[in-house]
């Protein structure tokens, strides 16, 4: 089957992965907000203290980004985790950020607390291999063109370095449907709960690629099982450099939030306030 160390033969108990005061895998439900790409202080001070207020638990903003284009921007980088840095300590969200080649293992670890590797990095298995050796807990997302068997291979090799860690995040897949960005493999949750003891985390931005959309399937993900969201969110998404259609406003996030503690309440879950 490919995979091995993520699997429940091989590991029955689902895992849990504590990243300080929050908690994956278990009871309650982990949600992850903030801009695709980290901009500028002021707005994503103001984004952090937002989602913090509205019951986000951990602060998303991309530092080094994996873009389609080599002439699209690709983030600024450390000034962008000295950023998150601050906003993380605002707020007292830990930071999930991208990372796109290992030599910046170390400069990341010093300013977030969990480690982003984007869809099309999935098979990057020089990258895999190097967040396998390191202490921190790593989020892998799916590849678009990826099946969840080889997903499952790719989170074998980060748990064959020896980091426990993993967090499996489901973004969407390529199929023939044009009508959104991708489409979000919704049947991948139970799949994944039945072949796997590691957390998954549901992306419904990327997927969605509207913003009218992310509500939506962000309540079908915690009815269908997902441990967390991943959401991209902003004061003012329509000036955002990366991803803006998708992103969702703080004011949205401020709606959705009651939504999704109600499915959560539904489903046998809870969404703590943060
Ligand atoms: C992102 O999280 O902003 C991102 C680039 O996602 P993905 O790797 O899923 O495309
Ligand atoms: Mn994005």
């Amino acid at each position: 089957m490919g995979y091995q160390l993520s699997s429940r033969e091989y590991q029955s108990q689902s895992s849990v992965v504590q990243v300080g005061a929050v908690t994956f895998g278990a009871h309650n439900l982990v949600v992850m907000a903030g801009p695709c790409t980290v901009e500028d202080e002021a707005s994503l001070l103001q984004t952090a203290l937002s989602v913090k207020a509205s019951g986000a638990h951990v602060l998303r903003g991309g530092a080094f980004k994996t873009r389609t284009s080599h002439d699209s921007f690709q983030g600024f980088g450390e000034t962008a985790l000295r950023m998150l840095a601050k906003a993380r300590e605002a707020t007292g969200m830990p930071v999930v950020t991208e990372i796109t080649d290992a030599g910046d293992l170390a400069l990341i670890g010093r300013y977030a607390e969990i480690i982003q590797i984007g869809a099309r990095n999935m098979q990057n298995t020089a990258l895999l291999k190097a967040v396998g050796k390191c202490k921190y807990p790593v989020l892998l997302k799916r590849g678009f063109s990826n099946t969840i068997d080889e997903w499952l291979a790719a989170a074998d090799y980060i748990l064959a370095g020896g980091n426990e860690q993993v967090l499996l995040c489901e973004r969407g897949i390529r199929t023939f449907e044009n009508s959104t960005r991708f489409s979000l493999d919704i049947l991948s949750i139970p799949v994944i709960k039945s072949r796997s003891h590691l957390p998954i985390i549901v992306d419904p931005s990327h997927a969605a690629g509207k913003r009218d959309l992310v509500g939506a399937v962000s309540k079908a993900a915690i009815a269908a099982g997902a441990d967390g969201l991943l959401i991209e969110v902003d004061y003012n998404p329509r000036t955002a450099k990366v991803d803006g259609r998708q992103t969702i406003t703080t004011e949205q996030f401020a709606e959705l939030m009651p939504q999704l503690r109600a499915v959560s309440h539904a489903v046998g879950r809870e969404l703590p306030s943060s």
